[in-house]
């Protein structure tokens, strides 16, 4: 696997590799890899010729400095896992590699970034469209890789690319789960043994949800007893759990709850968790 760390060196290296005409697929990712990221890379490279996964914990996206103190870096264990899973390229560069001064531009998506991460994490979508833009100019992939597990920060690149005219086809993976169900995330290797246990609760809330929509219950009944039920657990905060639109996240104002998607964040103590499930 190639490493680079600056812009220019990477550029020249893709170049050669699209003369010799391999397609480029682009796996972004913040690092602290799992099987969901890998899930990513293979995707990526059943469909293209030259792999290249992007590693950069993006400072403009999170709006909590403790947050961004405590994501976690594993970068030696990253290089491994990439190795084996046959990654080609890694794309790893320093933040002032990526931004030389602080940046003056910001992105609105409108309704898409005020609802739910949006609503709790101002700014937050910006700073993911900011870095993607860049990637996606320095790399110029034909393919780029994202999981279902951020479904809405899908519904912003997808806006993004649409508007911005890039030239690249999104792919959407499904979500990566442990056995227990919980979804594979950077910030799992945070919760401690008991946290881990507790958090399932996020992906079998889903799942009493989406059965008991599909058995006709209404949303806000739901809504109200799994609030209540997850807010009484000790070492549990909600942020949400709501029901909405597929197509663009907006309310279901009447239409059928299988176009749904229920998302839900909680905190399982220190750590914000975030999980997802179609209706
Ligand atoms: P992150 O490093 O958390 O920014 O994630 C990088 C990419 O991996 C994003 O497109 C995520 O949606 C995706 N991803 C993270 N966790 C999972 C998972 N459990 N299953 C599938 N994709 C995931």
């Amino acid at each position: 696997m190639q490493i680079f760390k600056e812009i220019d060196a990477l550029k020249a290296y893709l170049q050669q590799i699209k003369k010799a005409g391999f397609s480029v697929g682009l796996v972004p990712t913040m690092g602290a890899l799992h099987e969901g990221h890998l899930a990513l890379v293979r995707a990526s490279k059943a469909s293209n010729g030259t792999t290249v996964c992007s590693l950069f914990v993006n400072p403009t996206q999170f709006n909590n400095p403790k947050d961004l103190e405590k994501y976690p870096r594993t970068i030696e264990k990253d290089i491994a896992l990439l190795q084996a899973a046959g990654c080609d390229v890694l794309f790893a560069p320093e933040p002032a590699t990526m931004y030389e001064r602080p940046g003056v531009i910001r992105f609105d998506f409108g309704n898409l970034d005020k609802v739910l991460e949006g609503k709790f994490r101002p700014g937050h979508f910006s700073g993911v469209a900011t870095v993607v833009t860049k990637l996606f100019n320095i790399v110029e992939p034909d393919q780029a890789f994202f999981g279902q597990k951020d479904y809405q920060q899908f519904q912003v690149i997808t806006r993004l690319v649409e508007e911005l005219k890039f030239n690249v086809s999104l792919q959407s993976v499904p979500i990566v789960r442990e056995k227990s169900g919980l979804a594979m995330s950077s910030r799992n290797m945070r919760l401690t043994e008991e946290q881990r246990k507790k958090a399932v609760v996020l992906h079998e809330s889903l799942l009493d949800a989406r059965s008991k929509l599909l058995e006709g219950k209404p949303w806000l009944e739901i809504q109200s007893a799994t609030t209540e039920r997850l807010n009484k657990t000790e070492e549990l905060q909600l942020e949400y759990f709501e029901l909405a639109h597929r197509d663009n996240l907006a309310d279901l104002d009447g239409v059928h709850p299988s176009r749904g998607i229920i998302l839900i964040a909680c905190f399982v103590g220190p750590v914000r968790l975030i999980d997802n499930m179609l209706v």
